[in-house]
């Protein structure tokens, strides 16, 4: 009986203490929520992540057109009913774009993205601001529920999407970022002033310019949707102070787009009439930039002199 005893105080009662502890640990362990760890690859020292190379003419003083592959890496976008991912669809679209600007020689072109890789939205937007670009183009391609629902669309920023389609489209790209667990501040609320303002308003307007010569010079080669042209608070373009436009150049959901985004001569024509709106707005842009901003009186003074009785 000692002998049990001795036995007991020895290892019975540590196994019979483990046991109490783990189970306390278990139940704690029950209410920890379940963690993950997510690798990201590391921005440089500055935090932003490095440049992409410029392509075109060697000459600073040509326009820049900064040319975005929706999605990519681990966000795959929309998918089509044989398997089409979005992201490669945007990217073919986007070198296609790339190619057609290049051998016109009239601009200079820089992608967001020339691989298969993941940017957040911020990241896109702010590679286009670095560079100082003169345009920023944003290439999806739609998804919908409906799968005859077909033809491409261009979107530009405003506060209010123009209908409801629009809106759950935004809502939709603008997702791209929690797929990275990212959450954006809005930062233009903090720096609201009435320049900013007029800033905004102006880009908006050169913007939805942009978007009308889309449709106007690819009527004859790009199907569009019967509403082309809208209007979507897209986070990829919120932020930009330079005119842009997101294209989605037609519907991964339906069989027809689908089919006809992955063949090149069609992309070949897509970019063509692109390229050729790109450089009729950015012509447009240079001739008002040469015209110059109106005479501003030089003090208050001469202005009431000159406004007389
Ligand atoms: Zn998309």
């Amino acid at each position: 009986m000692v002998d049990r005893g001795i036995f007991m105080t020895a290892f019975a009662a540590p196994v019979a203490a483990a046991a109490i502890v783990w189970s306390a640990l278990a139940a704690g362990l029950m209410n920890v929520e379940p963690r993950y760890v997510v690798k990201l690859a590391m921005p440089d020292d500055a935090g932003l992540i490095g440049l992409p190379p410029i392509e075109g003419p060697p000459d600073a003083s040509r326009p820049l057109v900064v040319i975005d592959a929706g999605h990519g890496g681990h966000d795959p976008g929309a998918s089509g009913q044989d398997g089409e991912r979005e992201k490669d669809l945007t990217l073919m679209l986007a070198q296609s774009m790339r190619d057609a600007l290049l051998s016109s020689g009239r601009v200079r072109v820089a992608m967001t993205r020339n691989t298969d890789r993941f940017l957040v939205l911020a990241e896109r937007a702010d590679i286009a601001r670095r560079l100082n670009a003169d345009l920023f183009i944003s290439v999806h391609a739609d998804a919908a529920s409906a799968a005859e629902a077909r033809g491409a669309t261009i979107y530009t920023i405003s506060d209010k999407a123009s209908d409801s389609v629009a809106e759950a489209l935004a809502a939709r790209e603008n997702r791209a970022d929690a797929v990275n667990g990212v959450t954006l501040a809005d930062k233009g609320q903090a720096v609201s002033s009435i320049l900013v303002d007029l800033a905004r308003r102006e880009m908006r307007g050169s913007s939805k310019r942009f978007g009308e010569l889309v449709v106007r010079e690819g009527k004859d080669v790009i199907a569009f949707h019967n509403q082309p042209q809208r209007e979507a608070a897209f986070v990829v373009l919120k932020s930009l102070d330079l005119p842009s436009a997101l294209i989605e150049a037609g519907y991964i959901s339906n069989l027809e787009d689908a089919q006809t985004m992955q063949d090149k001569v069609w992309r070949k024509k897509f970019s063509g009439s692109v390229t050729q709106a790109i450089e009729i707005f950015l012509a447009e842009r240079q001739a008002s930039a040469f015209a110059g901003p109106l005479p501003v009186p030089v003090d208050s003074g001469s202005v009431a002199a000159t406004d007389g009785p």
